[in-house]
């Protein structure tokens, strides 16, 4: 399921085929709509719509441009309407400075009381932000919304703002602006973690190409999903599943899901064959964040024995729908030698290329060269060196054996390059790393490819 987690159909552009617009977007798979009221009157028409549609709810709270019309009186009305249950947010409210509509101390007085009343009625926030960034994160930070959390909605910033949202732990709304030529977003919206975004229209304005000057609505969704997949080089399911998660358990307070031991993303199978790493690399995901991949929960508390992983590859293959079978984790396989290798020779019946990816501390590990029990089955291996050098490595991977590592990791990757698998050397472009130098590296090792891997704000794995 897709959703739109903003959108005005209230307003007099849909008055004429609003039936159809919904029957649109249903059959282009947008299952929810969050419609958002700015001022009194749009409230009106937003709770009309929500009575009447299933899939429609609503977000409601009194938009910058209109600050001024705040007073006891509407503050107590929309008290009142916070109680209705399928009002689920409080906005868009914020701040802006690009038609500055209501004098600025106007705009963030409003702003601080509707925060609060958001608190008060724990809803999460949907943010108008336009060139306020740096006030407005800081009055949500002074207001203690983190709390509840919330949406930048129409996110327009770049790598610094997106940083200091997910400081916040808010949600960063993409839209049609994510298809524009010369926009910024693509970039940033590359970099966030999966469980950082929620997807969303805006309409009627904003819409994708080839739509661009036209009327947007929410079947476009689908659209900006698609984008964002290619860009991100995952499926448009992936994208569709990890930001109907990402809404659904801010604004319908969804537990977790049960943890995941195999999951299916783009086109292979991933083992989440441990927890426990001997890195602790600066841009892991794994003990920094919730550990949701693309709407995966991937917190293992302990280790799955092998036939609940066999069991788990089991379950989800389906004939044709996969590729590979990657064994991984937010830690390190290797660690588990017997298990995995229990494991592949399980799974190597379905006649799927096995992959191992690894941080190549395996020898290290072990104890000894791993590499000929690996090449009986495994037909890839990826292995992460990240840094062109000792003193780099040591300082972003964190070994737990310290300086020795590196040189560990170069021999790994030399065996392995000199073995019958295919092995792949990533790097993620962590700031302050010269890429090409690990390139450069990884180049001269006869038998090993290259590849860089773009480094997520929060996680680096997937
Ligand atoms: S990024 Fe990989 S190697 Fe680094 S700590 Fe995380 S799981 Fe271990
Ligand atoms: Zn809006």
């Amino acid at each position: 399921m897709l959703v739109d987690s903003h959108a005005h159909l209230n307003m007099t552009q849909f008055d004429a085929d609003l039936p159809a617009v919904i029957e649109r977007a249903s059959l282009a798979g947008i299952g929810e709509m969050l419609n958002v009221g700015y001022d009194p009157e749009s409230i009106e028409g937003t709770l009309a719509l929500v009575d009447e549609y299933p899939t429609i709810y609503a977000a409601l709270g009194i938009h910058p441009h209109n600050a001024t019309d705040w007073n006891a009186d509407l503050e107590e009305k929309i008290k009142q309407l916070l109680l209705r249950r399928k009002v689920i947010a409080y906005g868009e409210i914020g701040l802006d400075y690009y038609r500055d509509l209501s004098p600025r101390d106007t705009q963030r007085e409003v702003f601080r009381k509707q925060i609060g009343l958001a608190l008060r009625f724990k809803k999460p926030i949907v943010v108008h932000c336009r060139e306020a960034f740096d006030d407005v994160i800081r009055i949500l930070n002074e207001e203690g919304a983190r709390e509840t959390g919330g949406i930048f909605h129409a996110f327009s910033g770049g790598d610094r703002e997106a940083e200091k949202v997910l400081d916040l732990g808010f949600l960063i709304g993409i839209g049609g602006t994510l298809t524009y030529r010369n926009s910024s977003l693509p970039g940033v919206a590359t970099r966030l973690p999966s469980s950082a975004f929620v997807l969303e229209t805006d309409c009627p304005y904003l819409p994708p190409e080839p739509h661009r000057g036209k009327r947007n609505e929410p079947a476009y969704v689908a659209i900006v999903a698609e984008r964002l997949a290619e860009l991100r080089g995952v499926a448009a399911a992936d994208i569709e599943r990890a930001s109907s998660d990402n809404y659904m358990s801010l604004l319908h307070g969804e537990k977790e899901r049960p943890v995941s031991v195999a999951y299916g993303l783009r086109k292979s199978v991933y083992l989440n064959v441990t927890a426990s790493c001997t890195n602790d690399c600066v841009f892991c995901a794994r003990l920094r964040s919730n550990n949701q991949l693309y709407g995966y929960n991937l917190n293992l508390v302990v280790d799955p024995p092998v036939d609940r992983m066999v069991a788990a590859v089991n379950g989800i293959l389906a004939p044709g729908r996969f590729e590979e079978i990657v064994f991984c984790g937010y830690g390190e396989p290797t660690a588990r030698l017997k298990a995995i290798k229990e494991t592949a020779d399980a799974l190597r019946g379905h006649g799927l290329p096995l992959r191992l990816n690894t941080n190549g501390h395996g020898n290290m590990i072990n104890r000894r060269d791993i590499v000929p029990e690996l090449e009986e089955r495994f037909s890839r291996v990826s292995i992460s060196l990240n840094a062109p050098d000792r003193g780099t490595y040591t300082a972003i991977c964190r070994p737990d054996a310290g300086e020795k590592a590196f040189d560990a990791v170069l021999d790994f990757i030399r065996r392995a390059a000199a073995s019958r698998m295919e092995c792949m050397v990533t790097a993620v472009d962590y700031p302050g790393v010269d890429i090409e130098a690990a390139r450069r590296l990884v180049e001269s090792i006869p038998g090993a490819r290259f590849r860089a891997r773009k480094y997520h704000f929060t996680g680096a794995s997937g």
